[in-house]
C-alpha cells in the first residue's frame, strides 16, 4: 500500500503535497490523501504484457505468413 494525495480541483495524483496540505499544482486545499493499492498497478502490467505478447505473436505470424508465400 502507497500514500497517494488526490486533489479534486485539478485531479493531480502524486506521492506529495504542498507544505501546508496544499495541492502542488493548483495550490488548491481540495486534496485527500488516500491509499493507493498496488494490485491495481501489477494488473496494469499484466495487461501490458499481454498486449506485448499478442503483438508479437502477430508480428512473427505476419512474417511466417510473407515467407510461405
Ligand atoms: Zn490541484
Amino acid at each position: 500500500m502507497l500514500m497517494a494525495f488526490y486533489c479534486k480541483d485539478c485531479s493531480y495524483h502524486g506521492k506529495i503535497s504542498g507544505q501546508r496540505g496544499e495541492c502542488p499544482a493548483c495550490g488548491s486545499y481540495n486534496i485527500v490523501q488516500k491509499l493507493k493499492p498496488v494490485e491495481k498497478k501489477s494488473k496494469r502490467g499484466k495487461w501490458r504484457l499481454a498486449l506485448l505478447l499478442l503483438l508479437w505473436t502477430y508480428l512473427i505470424m505476419h512474417i511466417l505468413w510473407k515467407l510461405n508465400e
